[in-house]
């Protein structure tokens, strides 16, 4: 599957916000947000003029599109799915990113930034309920257990992070950290999900 390889800052620098890509360099002051702030590229600064409604509604789609480390046509079906479920679209669309296997594992801290979540779930390393689960877009549900497969749990990485992981777990997700385990107590909600997005606008693009 094609996949964006080029400067993850420039992602950031690009929406105007930490989009967390970099693990421990995004709470450093190393982060390129900090200290060049504009919009990458020659005309970066015009960038930074008054932008029209759609532009707006565009930059709250492509925020969360790259925050989840997604291409459009896959963002797009999750966004169908959304529109196809009970409730409010834009929430509906939030919690189900919240859920992918990747995201989660993010969250609980066993990768330091959803990209590299990712590559631990591709890579095999990653158990759900006692079964290897190496789909990133594989969605949780309520009473799901996360491990790290126990050869892996070897690996220098997680070994340090029975310790803990220095992460604020989601209070839908709990976490023992000297087991490697994680465990989905409740579905995620609008509220438990830290980003500053503004799904309605994610709703209103697709829907012109
Ligand atoms: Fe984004 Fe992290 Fe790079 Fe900062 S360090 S610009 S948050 S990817």
């Amino acid at each position: 599957m094609a996949r964006y390889t080029g400067s993850v800052c420039r992602l950031c620098r690009r929406e105007g916000t930490k989009l967390f890509l970099k693990g421990d360099r995004c709470y450093g002051p190393k982060c390129a947000v900090g200290h060049r702030p504009t919009p990458p590229g020659e005309h970066g600064q015009a960038r930074q003029r008054k932008q029209s409604e759609y532009g707006m509604q565009l930059r709250e789609k492509q925020k969360a599109r790259r925050a989840y480390g997604m291409l459009e046509t896959q963002f797009h079906r999750y966004f169908k799915k959304a529109e196809a479920q009970k409730g409010i679209t834009g929430d509906n669309l939030l919690v189900m990113l919240e859920r992918r296997l990747d995201n989660v594992v993010y969250r609980l801290g066993f990768g330091a930034s959803r990209p590299q979540a990712r590559q631990w779930v591709r890579h095999g390393h990653i158990l759900v309920n006692g079964k290897k689960v190496s789909i990133p877009s594989y969605l949780v549900s309520v009473g799901d257990v996360i491990t790290v497969r126990a050869k892996s749990a070897e690996v220098e990485h997680f070994k340090a992070l029975r310790e803990g992981t220095g992460r604020v777990i989601p209070k839908w997700l709990t976490l023992d950290a000297a087991e490697l385990k994680g465990t989905v107590n409740a579905m995620p909600q609008r509220e438990d999900i830290d980003l500053t997005i503004q799904e309605h606008m994610i709703v209103e693009l697709y829907s012109r």
